[in-house]
């Protein structure tokens, strides 16, 4: 399924594809490696978003039968962006996915991961700076990444969209949000 939206600053193309979990688990999670990478970010550990977690992640993805994909590559009309310029720029397309990722959850059940580190409190604010509960648990969701799974061999394997990085601290042609509902539902539409 594809949905393409064009906007004066920005192009959203979405596009999905759904994989039975365990298939998934076993071809696209790399746990450990990714746990490497994790421990070198600056969210490691201090957001309730990220690793390390206080609970099995793989018996709770294994509660699902089928994970619904979701890809949503962003293109700004403008080149050269900075990624400050770009943050600013994509943050509200950031915030709507991952709400809808939260509809689809609510409506079919299931498990929603959202698209990168949590952003629901401001920058450095999370509780879990405090040792204190998540202040809003209702929004806050991992993403497949801090669930170990490979963003960029789901991208280029399932998708055939390769990622694209930064360079010189600028955006480069696109960018993609990846998110994500673990479900049983028989089918879930986007
Ligand atoms: S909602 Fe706030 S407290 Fe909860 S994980 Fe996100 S940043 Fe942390």
């Amino acid at each position: 399924m594809q949905e393409v939206r064009i906007m004066s600053n920005i192009t959203t193309q979405i596009l999905t594809a759904t994989i039975a979990t365990p298939v998934y688990v076993d071809h696209y999670r790399d746990a450990d490696r990714i746990a490497t990478l994790c421990r070198t970010c600056s969210q490691y550990g201090r957001s309730w978003g990220c690793p390390p977690f206080e609970y099995d992640v793989l018996s709770r993805l294994q509660a699902y039968n089928q994970v619904l994909i979701v890809a949503m590559k962003v293109t700004p009309a403008m080149s050269g962006l900075t990624w400050k310029e770009v943050d600013t720029l994509l943050r509200p397309h950031r915030k709507a996915f991952d709400a809808r990722l939260l509809v689809l959850e609510q409506q079919y059940g299931g498990l929603a991961c959202h698209a990168g580190s949590c952003i629901s409190c401001a920058d450095g604010e999370c509780a879990r700076l405090c040792n204190k509960p998540c202040r809003h648990e209702q929004l806050m969701r991992p993403s497949l990444e801090a669930y170990g799974f490979d963003i960029e061999k789901t991208m280029s394997q399932i998708f055939n969209l390769p990622l694209q990085w930064p360079a010189h601290n600028q955006c480069p042609e696109y960018l993609v949000y990846v998110g994500a509902l673990f479900h049983n539902a028989h089918d879930v539409e986007w």
